[in-house]
């Protein structure tokens, strides 16, 4: 995710068309708009400039796009009143962090995964090579991870790896004739995980 924030792009704005480039950045470039109302920003020319891009973008959308913060009760001239907000004055940055990042990512996007999905390219050094900077944090939380659940087909009567006869008698424990599947259950039934007796190993669950 990258963020425009114009702090931070001191050095390719300068010297550029801001009108032109900021009307590229929020009407044509960016995913969301976020705008920090205050009366700091009802006062700021560029601002209006912004709004008015972002504004344009908005119109032709047919999602929301611009996402209002609040820092106080200034009215902003066509910034909607009834577009949901969030207001930090009720809100920690880092509540807001998350928000942004559940409108960008999706509701159930997982804490752990952020450092990789807001990942600007930093590498580390790790164990002798260049690993992606969230990397050993996966590593580690992979080592938690002891057990896939899977869908592995079941061995029917006959195909054993043990000779049950299956040619010539159904199985004496359900009376699944071959070619058949066990009753859950069956001690004859084998796990398709180990080859143990499906009954009594731990592999399987249904
Ligand atoms: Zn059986
Ligand atoms: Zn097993």
């Amino acid at each position: 995710m990258r963020v425009f924030y114009d702090l931070y792009e001191e050095a390719v704005l300068w010297g550029k068309d801001l009108y032109q480039h900021l009307q590229s950045v929020y009407r044509d470039r960016a995913q969301y708009c976020l705008i920090f109302v205050s009366s700091h920003y009802a006062r700021k020319l560029w601002a209006k400039h912004e709004l008015r891009q972002a504004q344009a973008r908005a119109f032709r959308e047919h999602h929301e796009y611009i996402l209002p913060v609040r820092l106080d009760d200034t009215e902003i001239p066509g910034l909607n009143a009834t577009v949901g907000y969030v207001d930090l004055r009720s809100h920690s940055s880092e509540e807001l962090r998350q928000l942004v990042l559940q409108k960008v990512f999706g509701q159930d996007v997982a804490h752990e995964d952020l450092p990789e999905l807001t990942w600007r390219g930093e590498l580390v050094d790790f164990r002798g090579e260049k690993a992606a900077s969230f990397w050993p944090a996966k590593l580690e939380q992979a080592q938690q991870q002891q057990t896939y659940v899977a869908n592995v087909p079941r061995i029917r009567y006959g195909d054993e790896s043990f000779n049950w006869h299956a040619d010539e008698r159904p199985c004496h424990d359900c009376f699944a004739v071959k070619g058949e599947y066990h009753v859950p259950g069956c001690d004859v039934e084998e796990c398709p995980v180990c080859h143990g007796q499906a009954l009594s190993c731990q592999c399987l669950s249904e």
